[in-house]
This record gives structure tokens, C-alpha cells and sequence, in this order.
């Protein structure tokens, strides 16, 4: 999952990190900072960073464009929201509850609607006995794409024992759409669990449903 970045990581002119950065004129350039603010200054523009600051020395991608003070998001008309009747699935009212989309709080919780209690909540695959066809595949495609990326170390290797691990933990989570995301230890065995599921007991003796989820 990736997080949308916030406006103060937004970094231009003077702010810009670095001695040199990289311009896109005739494909991408390494220029020197000062030039690069003043050949914008000349097109009464300034330079901003493609990406935030990470700290890297590493000369940062820049562009060359027109920034206004004080820095603001540009404003939006508000984009509507319908209930989609084809995605139900039966609540604990007993009644038919509606998924809306991504809850937003733990990997492959789902938001729900219920319109017989006016109450929205989060809910996961596992809660979910009855449903549409149309839910059932909502929420399988929502899993396949809500699924953590495989663990990897600062030179984008995968160890192989982490790779195996990670393809079961995805696998499960596929299938119970849970993600808990903290590291918990078998306290029989003392083996570390797969982290989709909370709990201290591995697979083998007889995991346990701990793990609580907003
Ligand atoms: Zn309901
Ligand atoms: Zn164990």
C-alpha cells in the first residue's frame, strides 16, 4: 500500500534538497541547483521535487513550473457517492448490508453500509457468509489488490525463507481477507507466525483467532 504524500512534503525553489538536480530538458539532466532556479526564475517559474525529500543524497528529480504561495491543493467539485444495490451481503440486522469500498483502517477491511441501522462499519471477507455474486467478486478483486508487496532489503533482494512465508501469508489472506500486520511468536514452538493472522499460536498448534481489528 502506498500513502498519499501531504501538501508540506511538497518541496520547491530554495527548499529543493542538494547542490544538483536533475531537470527534464533534452531527456532527463543533471544541472547544478542555482542554475536550474535561475533559468526558471527567467520563465517566472521555480523548481519542485517529483518526489519527497527521502533523505538520499542522491541529486532529486525536479520540475520546472509555476508554484503559488501559499502552497495549496488545487479545489475540486465533490465527487458523488452511490450505494451499489448489486453489492449486498446479509448483515448482522438480519437485513441486507451494502459494501461501499476500503475501510481504510487494517489491510483488507472493507467499509460497509447498513441502511436499516444508518450505521457504516468495517467488516472483512471472513465476517461474510451471504452475498451477491457481484459482492463475492468485489471482494476478491479488492483482497487481490489490497495485498502487501513481499518483503525486500535495501538492495531489492527477497531472502528466499521470506518470499515462502510472504506467499502464504497472502495466499491466506486472500481466502480470509485479515491482515494483522504485527509480529507475534507461536508460544508453543516459539516459531514467529505469518502476520495475516493474529494470536500466538502458529498453524501447527492450533492457531488462535486473537487479534483485534477496528
Ligand atoms: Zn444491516
Ligand atoms: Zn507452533
Amino acid at each position: 500500500m502506498s500513502r498519499m504524500w501531504r501538501l508540506d512534503q511538497f518541496v520547491f525553489g530554495d527548499d529543493v534538497p542538494g547542490d544538483e538536480v536533475y531537470v527534464d530538458g533534452d531527456g532527463l539532466e543533471l544541472v547544478d541547483k542555482s542554475e536550474a532556479l535561475a533559468v526558471a526564475a527567467e520563465r517566472g517559474a521555480t523548481l519542485f521535487a517529483e518526489w519527497p525529500p527521502s533523505g538520499d543524497p542522491e541529486p532529486l528529480a525536479c520540475i520546472v513550473g509555476k508554484v503559488s504561495t501559499p502552497l495549496r491543493w488545487e479545489q475540486t467539485p465533490p465527487v458523488a457517492q452511490e450505494l451499489d444495490e448489486a453489492l449486498w451481503f446479509s448483515g448482522a440486522c438480519g437485513e441486507r448490508d451494502y459494501l461501499v469500498g476500503n475501510s481504510h483502517t487494517f489491510t483488507g477491511r472493507l467499509s460497509a453500509w447498513c441502511p436499516t441501522t444508518e450505521v457504516s462499519y468495517s467488516v472483512s471477507s471472513s465476517e461474510i457468509t451471504e452475498m451477491s455474486l457481484e459482492a463475492r467478486y468485489f471482494i476478491k478483486g479488492f483482497l487481490h489488490g489490497a495485498e502487501p508487496d513481499p518483503p525486500m532489503d535495501a538492495e531489492g533482494d527477497t531472502d528466499d525463507d521470506d518470499l515462502e512465508a510472504w506467499r502464504q501469508a497472502v495466499a491466506r489472506f486472500r481466502r480470509n481477507g485479515t491482515w494483522y500486520g504485527r509480529w507475534g511468536t507461536c508460544s508453543v514452538c516459539g516459531s514467529v507466525v505469518l502476520p495475516d493472522r493474529g494470536g500466538d499460536r502458529c498453524e501447527v498448534h492450533g492457531h488462535d483467532t486473537g487479534g483485534e481489528q477496528a
